[in-house]
């Protein structure tokens, strides 16, 4: 046998078993965002690299080491996509969606980054993201908040996640504040490791979320980003707390909360969980007011947010036991045998799925006589297995057999065998 070839390391099969889950969490993100009025925009998966590289940042961890990068047959340098705002802000510069209007746009697909695979952590993954254009109050930052917490409830996960928030001020409060902080750290080089001392450099504010144990407790004293905002982002997050609190959203204001890329500013915010270990982020967004400048575009103001599926489903998984999927695939199954009796099979295989659309019909196409063709049929997980052979086809009927119910099985005419199918699944 010739040796096998496996699946790229960190990119997952996402197999039959697991599909229903995949479908069903997919359907909560679309009905949700439908309910708000929001439109899907599909972006191609590839991008020239340098759109990440000015959109992101270019010493941001995504950007300096978590890219899929390589050139192309013309030597142009392409990027898989690590996160779907750059992308998004690309298409909609290019196709005049963005200057003066309103836009709420949603996506849902792959993301890919070249990360340590582990629980929650993979090389391709996929996020659900939204992105608004146009709108400076903080109430859109509030409906993108409430959205996501209303598609928690659908998910019956919402005991199960908190909401972080933050502000991040604006460039000029964030440079300010960078210099106080590095002033501030200068002090405690001799707790960091090369990684934070690096950091301390090219991105002071990141380490602010470091795993170092010591560093965070020296961090309690450190300088707070909220002392040092605007007036502006002041009251706009003012305001994004007032409308919470009013619906009752309840948040936890995390001075240290500042979000990986370097596109944001004003509100930043990520839910997060207690229930995957170290992977405990399954939604983070924020405001990106200069984006679409930074990309080229009129200056047109940005918020938005990206939902990890991969960790919400296994939140799913963890806390919600009644997810109503479905038990099997198949509803009704056909067996047939003898003579003539394919093509009778066929038309009334198609005529049950073209009168019936909404159950779902497998022929048994494998052959074999009908003791064998029935064991199949229990396997399929069907409820029903119509039956036809030489006699059926000759008198133009069909036999129906009940396979759950332990009911007798029953001979039909050909022309009631529609109405008799609604009956039974009617029950
Ligand atoms: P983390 O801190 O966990 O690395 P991040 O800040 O890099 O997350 P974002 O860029 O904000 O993540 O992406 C939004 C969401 O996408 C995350 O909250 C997470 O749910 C998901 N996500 C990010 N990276 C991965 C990955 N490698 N595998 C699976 N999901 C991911
Ligand atoms: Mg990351």
């Amino acid at each position: 046998m010739a040796k096998t070839i496996q699946a790229i390391r960190g990119m997952n099969d996402c197999l039959p078993t697991e599909t229903p889950v995949w479908q069903w969490v997919e359907s909560k993100v679309r009905s949700t965002l439908a309910s708000y009025g929001y439109s899907e925009i599909r972006m191609p998966i590839v991008e020239n690299t340098p759109l990440f590289a000015r959109a992101i940042g270019e010493v941001t961890d995504v950007v300096s080491k978590e890219m899929f990068t390589f050139n192309d047959r013309d030597n142009e340098s392409l990027t898989l996509r690590p996160e779907g705002t750059a992308g998004c802000v690309r298409a909609g510069i290019e196709h005049g969606l963005l200057y003066n209007q309103e836009q709420r746009l949603w996506y849902m697909g792959p993301m890919f980054r070249y990360e340590r695979p582990q629980k929650g952590r993979y090389r391709q993954f996929h996020q659900a993201g939204v992105e608004v254009f146009g709108i400076a109050n903080a109430e859109i930052d509030a409906e993108l908040i409430i959205l996501t917490a209303r598609l928690w409830k659908e998910l019956g996960i919402e005991q199960h996640v908190t909401l972080q928030l933050n502000s991040i001020g604006s460039l000029e409060a964030r440079a300010n504040y960078r210099s106080a902080l590095v002033e501030f750290l200068q002090q405690y080089v001799g707790l960091m490791n090369e990684e934070e001392k690096e950091r301390l450099l090219k991105n002071p504010l990141r380490i602010l979320d470091t795993k170092n144990e010591a560093l965070q407790q020296a961090l309690n004293n450190a300088p707070k980003l909220l002392d040092y905002l605007d007036d502006d982002s002041r009251e706009h997050f003012a305001r994004l707390c007032a409308i919470l609190d009013n619906v009752g959203i309840s948040y936890e204001i995390n001075p240290k909360l500042v979000r990986g890329l370097d596109y944001y500013n004003k509100t930043v915010f990520e839910w997060v969980t207690t229930a995957l270990g170290a992977q405990g982020t399954i939604c983070g967004g924020g405001r990106y007011d200069g984006l679409v400048e930074q990309l080229g575009g009129h200056a047109t103001c940005g918020v938005g947010f990206a939902m990890g599926l991969e960790r919400l489903i296994l939140l799913v998984q963890e806390v919600n036991k009644a997810i109503p999927l479905p038990q099997s695939a198949v509803d009704i199954y056909l067996i047939f045998a003898g003579e003539n009796t394919a093509s009778a099979a066929f038309r009334l295989a198609e005529k049950v799925r073209s009168e019936l659309p909404h159950l779902r019909t497998m022929m048994h196409c494998s052959g074999g006589n009908f003791k064998k063709q029935f064991k199949r049929a229990d396997k399929s997980g069907a409820k029903i297995a119509l039956v036809i052979g030489e006699s059926e086809v000759q008198n133009q009927q069909v036999v129906v057999k009940d396979l759950l119910g332990g009911a007798e099985q029953q001979t039909v005419a050909l022309e009631a065998v529609i109405d008799h199918l609604k009956t039974s699944f009617k029950e």
